[in-house]
């Protein structure tokens, strides 16, 4: 969320809201504009994740919005991407983090296998992936052309990667929600997810409600328990035993300018849903 040399201040967020993990922008997510990493600010960081016992997995790093590996119609945009992706992912390492999201893009005029295997050939033609780094391939809602809204989709990609030990998923609750998939079973979600992906491949969870019906392909997130998927399944992610080692990233919207996410980890740490205590937060 914020640049390096505010990581220091991104892990004091993290702590103010009780939580034991937390996602990172190296710079604005908007723009590819990014400054030197400062040495001083990143030991920091490190220091003050240890001292509460979070280990440096626990910090995520998601890239730029803006790199579309997808668009075979502008190889240039998907060139930039992948050159983008490629500081990106070095920046990641320099942190000392280890997993980097990414969308897998758009395929905007061509369609959705030009797009599939245009993201294939752009993830192949990076050249170095620091060892230990994992990039992850979020699951997308399926909004305009967007691609990797099913795990087939994401399974096809990682299946044809040289370097498949380096690839990995972030499975995204609202995206899903919005791509179709019924939150109601999880356990039918992660059976299906293990026999495309690999439930070894899925080492992040965005825990997210949706403003919209199963199925919408919109993408807008809202916070939790006050979406169409509900607290209660939320709560069954979030609490999935098949998944507890995997870790979970609150991407809910703020309330009034006010961040909810104090308040949304302890309902789900409680199994506690009170819709006024967010409410609350409109005053
Ligand atoms: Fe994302
Ligand atoms: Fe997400
Ligand atoms: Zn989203």
């Amino acid at each position: 969320m914020k640049a390096p040399k505010y990581l220091v201040g991104s892990v004091e967020e993290a702590l103010s809201y009780g939580a034991n993990a937390l996602m990172v922008y190296t710079g604005a997510p908007q723009n590819t504009r990014r400054s030197p990493i400062e040495k001083l600010q990143v030991e920091k960081a490190q220091a003050l994740m240890m001292e509460h016992g979070i280990p440096m997995e626990r910090m995520i790093v998601h890239a730029p919005y803006l790199i579309n590996l997808a668009n075979a119609a502008k190889k240039e945009v998907s060139d930039l991407a992948t050159s983008f992706l490629e500081s990106e992912v070095q920046r990641t390492h320099e942190i000392g983090a280890k997993y980097i999201v990414v969308h897998p893009g758009s395929f905007t005029t061509t369609d959705l296998d030009t797009g599939l295997n245009q993201v294939i050939a752009q993830l192949n033609s990076l050249k170095d992936i620091p060892d230990g780094i994992m990039i992850l391939l979020e699951t997308m809602a399926g909004k305009g052309s967007e691609v990797g809204y099913d795990f087939a989709q994401l399974a096809y990609i990682i299946d044809h990667l040289d370097l498949k030990e380096h690839f990995g998923v972030c499975l995204d609750t609202c995206h899903i929600n919005d791509a179709g998939y019924d939150l109601n079973d999880f356990d039918v979600i992660l059976d299906e997810f293990d026999q495309t992906v690999g439930l070894d491949r899925l080492r992040v969870v965005h825990l997210n409600d949706s403003k919209n019906e199963k199925g919408a392909r919109k993408d807008r997130h809202a916070n939790i328990g006050l979406g169409t998927i509900g607290f209660e399944a939320l709560y069954n992610v979030a609490s999935n035993p098949r998944i507890e080692h995997v870790v979970k990233i609150l991407e809910t919207p703020y309330i009034n300018k006010k961040a909810p996410y104090a308040i949304e980890i302890d309902m789900l740490q409680n199994k506690q849903f009170d819709s006024s205590r967010l409410l609350a937060l409109e005053q």
